[in-house]
C-alpha cells in the first residue's frame, strides 16, 4: 500500500502550509490560489464567448434583418420599427468595439426611449428585439421605484430582475436587453424642485443616471433594500441597452405649444401649414420630454428617441390576424391541439375590434373580447367525444356571448 505523503494541492504543489485553504476532492486537493486561478481562467472563457456572440449578432443582424423581424410580430410603427433597429445594431456595434479596446473613438450608447399611448406595442418590441438576439431580458417598472432609503424598491433592484433573467450568470446579463415601463410616470412633479424632496420623481430620476450611463453598480441578489450586510452582486452597466418606455399622457400639448412658438420665428423646423395636428407625437422632440418634467441628464442618457402611433381600426384588425403568433392564430392553435378545425366569420373579427375602440383598450383589449366569446367552447370541448371536429364563430354567437359577459361593464365613457 502507498504510503500516505504530505497533503497538497494536486494542481500546484503547494503544501498546506503554504496555503490559506486546501479543499479535498475524492482524489486530490486544490489550494485557494488555483481555485481563483481557474475562476478567471473561466469568466475570460465566458466572456470570450459572449463577444463570439455579439460578433455573431454583427454579422447576421444588420438593421433590415432586425426590422423585418420585427415586421412579423409588431404591425405598424414602421418608423419606431426602423430607429430601434438601428439603435441595436450600433449598441451591438459598441459592444464589439468595447471588447477589441483597440480604436480610440468610443461610441457612445444608444438608449431608447419610446413615447406612445398604452397598448401600442412598447413592450412587444422590446421584447422581440431581446427574443431575436437571444440575450437576458427583463421589465421593470418605474413606478415602484423611489430615491434609496424611501419607501418602495432602489433602482439598483431593475438589475436584479435582470441578473435574475440570466441565471445570475452577471457576464450574460451585463449584454442584456432592460425595459423601463412608465419611465413618463417619474416626471418632475413641480417646476420648483426646492419646495419639497420628491422622492418617487426627479429623486429616482437622478439614481438613475448611474445605471443608464454604464457604471458599476451593487446588486442585491434577491432584490428589496439594500442591507450593510447583505452579499452584493457587481453588476457593468456600460453595455447593457435600456429601453424605456412611457405613454406621457398630455405631452401632445407641449409639442403643439412648441410648434406654435417655433413656427413664428426663423428657427421653424416643420411649416405650421405641414403640421399634422391629428398625430403630434410624430414631432416629439428631447426638448419636449423637459417641458413633461424629465431632468436634462436623463433625457441626455436616452439618445435615441422615437414615437408610436396610437393604433387604428385597421391596424387593430390585423393585430388580429396578422402578426407571427396572433391572436386568432392562437385560438385556431388551440382547437386544433383539441382536433378540431376552427373559423371565425369575418364579422366576429369587425366586431372584437369595433368593441375594443369602444372600450378604448386598445391592442391589450383585444384578447379579454376574444376570451368572453371563446371561454364556452374551450370548457365544453376538451373531453367531449361526440363534439363536431369543425367549429365557425358566428357573429349571432359573438354578439350573444358579449352580451352576457362582464366585459360589458368595462366600458370607457
Ligand atoms: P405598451 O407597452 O405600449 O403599453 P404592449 O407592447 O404591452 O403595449 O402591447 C400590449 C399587447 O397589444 C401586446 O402584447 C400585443 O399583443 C398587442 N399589440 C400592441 N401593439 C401591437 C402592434 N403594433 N402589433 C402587434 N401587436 C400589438
Amino acid at each position: 500500500m502507498a504510503k500516505a505523503g504530505p497533503i497538497v494541492c494536486s494542481f500546484c504543489g503547494r503544501d498546506k502550509k503554504e496555503v490559506k485553504v486546501l479543499i479535498a476532492g475524492v482524489t486530490g486537493h486544490i489550494c485557494d490560489v488555483c481555485i481563483s486561478q481557474a475562476f478567471k481562467i473561466v469568466n475570460e472563457e465566458a466572456g470570450a464567448q459572449g463577444n463570439q456572440q455579439v460578433q455573431h449578432a454583427l454579422n447576421v443582424l444588420k438593421p433590415h434583418a432586425i426590422k423585418k423581424h420585427l415586421d412579423e410580430y409588431i404591425i405598424g410603427q414602421d418608423e419606431a420599427k426602423k430607429i430601434l433597429s438601428v439603435a441595436v445594431y450600433n449598441h451591438f456595434k459598441r459592444v464589439s468595439h468595447v471588447a477589441d479596446a483597440k480604436e480610440e473613438i468610443e461610441i457612445d450608447k444608444s438608449n431608447v426611449i419610446l413615447v406612445g399611448e398604452t397598448g401600442t406595442g412598447k413592450t412587444l418590441m422590446a421584447r422581440t428585439i431581446a427574443k431575436l438576439l437571444n440575450v437576458p431580458f427583463c421589465i421593470a417598472d418605474a413606478t415602484v421605484l423611489t430615491e434609496a432609503g424611501y419607501v418602495g424598491e432602489d433602482v439598483e433592484n431593475v438589475l436584479t430582475r435582470l441578473l435574475q433573467a440570466a441565471d445570475y450568470d452577471v457576464a450574460s446579463a451585463e449584454r442584456g436587453i432592460v425595459f423601463i415601463d412608465e419611465i413618463d410616470k417619474i416626471a418632475r412633479k413641480s417646476d420648483n424642485p426646492s419646495i419639497t424632496r420628491d422622492v418617487s420623481g426627479e429623486g429616482v430620476q437622478q439614481a438613475m443616471l448611474k445605471l443608464l450611463e454604464g457604471s458599476i453598480v451593487n446588486v442585491p441578489p434577491q432584490g428589496g433594500r439594500k442591507h450593510p450586510d447583505a452579499k452584493m452582486i457587481q453588476v457593468n452597466t456600460r453595455n447593457i441597452l435600456f429601453i424605456c418606455g412611457g405613454a406621457f399622457d398630455g405631452i401632445d400639448k407641449k409639442i403643439a405649444q412648441r410648434l406654435n412658438t417655433q413656427a413664428v420665428g426663423y428657427s421653424a423646423s416643420v411649416a405650421t401649414d405641414e403640421i399634422d395636428k391629428s398625430n403630434l407625437l410624430q414631432y416629439v422632440s428631447p426638448q419636449d420630454l423637459k417641458s413633461f418634467g424629465l431632468i436634462p441628464e436623463l433625457i441626455g442618457r436616452l439618445p435615441v428617441l422615437t414615437y408610436l402611433k396610437p393604433l387604428d381600426r385597421a391596424t387593430l384588425r390585423s393585430i388580429l390576424t396578422e402578426p407571427k403568433n396572433a391572436l386568432i392564430k392562437q385560438y385556431v392553435q388551440l382547437f386544433k391541439m383539441e382536433g378540431v378545425k376552427l373559423e371565425f366569420e369575418e364579422a366576429v373579427l369587425d366586431l372584437i375590434v369595433d368593441k375594443a375602440l369602444e372600450f378604448k383598450l386598445g391592442a391589450r383589449g383585444l384578447r379579454g373580447i376574444c376570451e368572453s366569446i371563446m371561454v364556452d367552447f374551450m370548457f365544453d370541448i376538451p373531453g367531449d367525444e361526440k363534439a363536431s371536429k369543425f367549429l365557425t364563430v358566428t357573429l349571432d354567437y359573438a354578439l350573444n356571448k358579449l352580451k352576457s359577459s362582464r366585459l360589458t361593464q368595462l366600458h370607457v365613457a
